[in-house]
């Protein structure tokens, strides 16, 4: 198959094609290199040209502050879960998490191995179906850090506004919408993100984090489990995913092409704006999330029954949109449309959802 589907998989997700195309012309040589990137050493000049290039698109991608520091480490979102207790939840502290879906559940099941944790909220009862009001949040003012999922991919609930914090560093997974949308990074003191969702492909994990924040990590950590490790050596203590990386600085710069991320921002809006104006229109479909939770990057949502919700999915991947059937402990249809994710690819599903509740309604 030469053609390209509408790819709408929630991760590893859709990578933009001027990106495959960039990667497809240099892969048996980077210009002038003679070595395709996964051939070169991660100390050479040649990678460290790669690493800082990614770096500072990043930084002004995001408007990163220059007391920030930025790293590439491996484990996924998933390893994350394990080492932000690690370095930051003190044996005499207590950390509050916010609980808004299926990932924040798992970072919660770590945090636990670690130390104390007070789920600050949990919309667990509802199904998952938004974030916590101001009034819902039972934090503590004496916590270590407040933890957020800012885009809950399972579920298709984000926040759309930060939780107020108060002086307590706010921690946020942000695997599944960082790009799509501005931020104000300077509100969170530590950010990470797997790659393969909006990013890059699998295997590297972004960590964002305020430099006031080391001087808190515990001194008995293993080595490559001690943030600051990765921060004295810029992610470069062990050998770093250095192809991610590669793609991670291409997709940057087809970013800014792009406009930066203002300019995403407005386009996300409007994809998933479509989709959600298709589900608003009909009974047929029923969205999972309330509408002021509502994703821009997953957009989630039920069919009259699972019988339906079956065919649906089969039929749209005999269409070539393939990759909507919802997460298996969720059920359900879900469409990621993350920034690679064309437009027409949404317009297409819009079709097919008119068309197929014509033909069993
Ligand atoms: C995909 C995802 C994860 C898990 O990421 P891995 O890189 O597979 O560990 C964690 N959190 C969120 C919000 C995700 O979307």
């Amino acid at each position: 198959m030469t053609e390209r589907i509408f790819n709408f998989s929630a991760g590893p997700a859709v990578l933009p094609v001027p990106v495959l195309e960039e990667a497809q012309r240099n892969m048996l040589s980077l210009p002038g290199v003679g070595m395709s990137v996964m051939e070169i050493s991660h100390r050479s000049k040649t990678f460290d040209d790669i690493i800082h290039s990614a770096e500072s698109g990043l930084r002004e991608l995001l408007g990163i502050p220059d007391n920030y520091r930025i790293l590439f480490l491996q484990g996924g979102a998933s390893l994350q879960f394990s080492m932000v207790p690690m370095n930051f939840l003190p044996a005499d502290g207590s950390a509050d998490y916010i609980l808004t879906g299926s990932w924040g559940k798992k970072a919660i099941k770590e945090a636990k191995r670690v130390g104390a944790v007070n789920i600050a909220a949990t919309m667990a009862d509802g199904g998952f179906t938004r974030v916590p009001t101001k009034e819902e949040l039972n934090l503590n003012s004496g916590a270590a850090y407040v933890h957020i999922t800012t885009n809950e991919t399972i579920e298709g609930v984000e926040w759309k506004q930060e939780p107020e914090v108060g002086n307590v560093p706010l921690f946020a997974d942000a695997s599944s919408d960082i790009l799509s949308h501005r931020i104000p990074v300077e509100k969170y003191a530590l950010i990470y993100a797997g790659a393969q969702k909006n990013m890059g492909p699998s295997g590297v994990t972004l960590v964002i984090l305020r430099d006031d924040l080391l001087k808190n990590i515990p001194e008995n950590l293993h080595t490559m489990l001690d943030y600051r490790t990765h921060v004295e050596n810029n992610s470069l203590y062990n050998t770093p995913n250095t192809w991610g990386i590669y793609i991670i600085d291409l997709v940057c710069k087809w970013l800014k092409e792009k406009g930066g991320i203002a300019a995403m921002e407005r386009e996300n809006e409007q994809k998933a704006q479509l989709l959600y104006a298709a589900i608003d229109a009909t009974d047929f479909y029923r969205g999972h999330a309330d509408v002021d939770s509502r994703s821009i990057m997953n957009v989630t949502f039920r069919l009259p029954s699972e019988e339906l919700e079956k065919k649906f999915t089969s039929e749209a991947t005999a269409k070539g949109l393939d990759g909507l059937k919802g997460h298996r402990s969720v059920g359900g249809v879900r469409a990621s449309i993350y920034n690679a994710f064309p437009r027409d690819g949404v317009e297409a599903l819009v079709s097919f959802m008119k068309d197929f509740e014509k033909r069993n309604s």
